[in-house]
């Protein structure tokens, strides 16, 4: 045996040995506290994704709750360091577990605000069922459903855009235009190892639209920006992303009006795979248990060029 593949070996017996220590939660990563503006603070990390906090006169407005309950209880008991308000409102910048299911541990009389396709993606995955479906008791109690809404929540003024579906069709990008704060939700991630962002296919993510939404996020008059995952964006560094994916959608654009095949694009523009990217679900029709690779940009940008031609 040569020393490579007894190294393998040993790995290949510690990768067998771990599903049964997976049966146990996963080990909590806790959440980094940033402060952004006197009453706003990012919960950056810890389980899922990144939480925006607002602190209003009497409670705590709180933007993307969390993958688990484990996790949403770190970051409430980090809020609870900052001010005894209770937390009363959480916004959800879109459907996916990571963002979502944490709320099973908020105070059941939490109001929780998002984009009514965002709860149509909730509603679908609980009759779906299985491992990931969102908590059925707290679905949002409040929709929004135009482009642009704008509240005042316990002294907080909140503007909320949907432009068009990017990287889920359920998308919300919440602003706070007093304190100059985005939360972009995973429209805008960082953990990935080139510029293209995360489009949900099947939750009718669109690159074109991912586009739209960037034009508008950078427009915001903001001067920090929250991220879905990684760390915090300023206004240069979302322009330099859209700058780059508007090229790169050209580019595939370019070369299907060549007649260029998906395979010859993706070989000439290959996509970085998703961060903890699992296998996506076989799209309907595709023979049963073919778990292809999560589609990527090109796949997405392909499809809606091909669609529109
Ligand atoms: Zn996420």
């Amino acid at each position: 045996m040569t020393r490579v593949s007894s190294i393998a070996a040993v790995l290949g017996v510690a990768l067998c040995a771990s599903p049964a220590l997976a049966q146990g939660p996963p080990p909590l990563q806790p959440v980094t506290m940033k402060q952004l503006k006197p009453d706003v603070w990012a919960g950056i990390g810890g389980s899922g994704g990144n939480s925006t906090i607002a602190i209003g006169k009497t409670g705590v407005i709180v933007v993307d709750a969390k993958q688990t309950e484990a996790g949403a209880k770190d970051l409430l008991a980090e809020i609870a360091k900052i001010t005894p308000k209770p937390v009363t409102t959480v916004f959800l910048t879109h459907s996916d577990g990571d963002h979502v299911n944490g709320l099973v541990a908020y105070p059941a009389n939490v109001k929780v605000i998002a984009h009514m396709n965002n709860k149509k993606e909730q509603e679908a995955a609980i009759a779906a069922g299985g491992r990931g479906a969102p908590p059925p008791d707290r679905l949002p109690s409040q929709v929004v459903m135009k482009n642009k809404e704008t509240m005042t929540i316990d002294g907080v003024k909140l503007e909320l855009y949907h432009w068009a579906p990017a990287h889920t069709s359920g998308d919300l990008i919440v602003y706070l235009p007093a304190q100059k704060v985005a939360a972009t939700g995973d429209i805008i991630v960082t953990n990935r190892a080139d510029d293209n962002p995360n489009l949900h296919i099947d939750k009718n993510g669109s690159a074109e639209g991912w586009i739209t939404n960037v034009k508008g996020i950078v427009g915001l008059n903001a001067d920090v920006y929250v991220p879905g995952h990684g760390d915090l964006q300023m206004k240069a560094d979302i322009q330099r992303r859209l700058t780059a994916v508007t090229a790169r959608r050209a580019k595939i654009a370019t070369m299907v009006k060549a007649g260029k095949s998906l395979e010859e694009i993706k070989a000439a523009l290959p996509d970085a795979p998703a961060p903890g990217a699992r296998a996506a679900a076989p799209p309907a029709g595709a023979a049963p248990g073919g778990r292809g690779p999560a589609p990527g940009f090109v796949d997405v940008a392909y499809a809606e060029l091909t669609r529109k031609s």
